[in-house]
């Protein structure tokens, strides 16, 4: 970092409140017979990571493309100037994530890593010595689960939510944003936030563009062993990482170019799914 950069950034506010440690307690039970039972859902403000994303397509069994245009907007995150995707909760005129049910969460299996962590929040910002997590406790006033008397600590409410795997399949892409966010003389205009969102956010697409010989041609990518091209034809997460590699090179005028005249030589990428 130059000493005229910002020492931290970080994609939460809650960033300056006192933090939690994993090793802190807390008392927490959801459940149905709440009277505030999906009223935290009405009013969320859920970040998509592209792992969140794999797995709700996954679940909803639609393409990454329909999973975007159904259920999410798009927001530019103010210090790396890169898209980031919320579920759009604002869409239906009575409100409330697109996701929520008469009996509560419909994608429950495969719900974002945001709502497996709440009533806490992560905040992450990128340090000299790396990526540096904290962790917070959202009371929402309505929120009645702090009444009850099961014990956890951050550590445990993570297991127990299955949160470790959705961490570690955002982790990449949060560096990525982290890192955008303290490079100054990053320049991020319409069209990089446009290929940064497709790399990112549209994993269908991608693995279109990557399977046209003009991607393999571009990149050099000939090499990769035969094993390998089927985990990225058949494995999501495999070709979730594969992506993770192209992002940083779209963030420059130069290799944001190149990553243009190869979609625009392209045929596979603009097929309709
Ligand atoms: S207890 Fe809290 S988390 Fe559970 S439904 Fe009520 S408001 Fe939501
Ligand atoms: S995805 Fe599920 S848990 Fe998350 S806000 Fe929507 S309904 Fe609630």
């Amino acid at each position: 970092m130059t000493p005229d950069q910002p020492e931290t950034v970080s994609l939460y506010q809650q960033i300056d409140q006192a933090s939690l440690s994993l090793d802190s307690s807390f008392t927490f039970q959801c459940h149905a017979d709440l009277p505030c039972f999906n009223q935290c859902c009405r009013t969320p403000t859920i970040i998509l990571s592209p792992y969140d994303l794999l797995r709700l397509k996954q679940g909803l069994g639609i393409t990454s493309t329909a999973l975007r245009e159904r259920y999410t907007r798009q927001e530019i995150e103010p210090n790396s100037n890169l898209p980031l995707i919320f579920i759009d909760a604002y869409r239906s005129p009575e409100g409330g994530c697109p996701f929520l049910g008469a009996h509560g969460c419909t994608v429950y299996p495969h719900r974002p890593a945001a709502c497996r962590l709440f009533p806490l929040t992560m905040g992450s910002r990128l340090t000299a010595d790396g990526v540096e997590d904290h962790y917070f406790c959202r009371r929402l006033d309505y929120c009645q689960g702090f009444a009850g008397e099961a014990e956890w600590t951050v550590a445990s409410w993570m297991a127990n939510q299955g949160f470790g795997e959705y961490d570690l399949g955002r982790r990449e892409w949060l560096e990525i944003l982290l890192k955008a966010g303290l490079t100054e003389q990053l320049v991020v205009d319409a069209h990089i936030q446009d290929l940064f969102a497709t790399l990112a956010y549209d994993l269908d697409k991608f693995r279109r563009l990557v399977f046209d010989p003009v991607f393999l041609e571009a990149y050099d990518a000939y090499d990769i062993k035969a094993e390998a091209m089927e985990d990225l034809r058949t494995d999501d997460l495999a070709l979730l990482k594969f992506s993770y590699r192209y992002l940083p090179t779209v963030l420059s005028a130069e290799g944001a170019q190149k990553m243009t005249a190869v979609i625009r030589r392209s045929t596979r990428f603009f097929e309709v799914d």
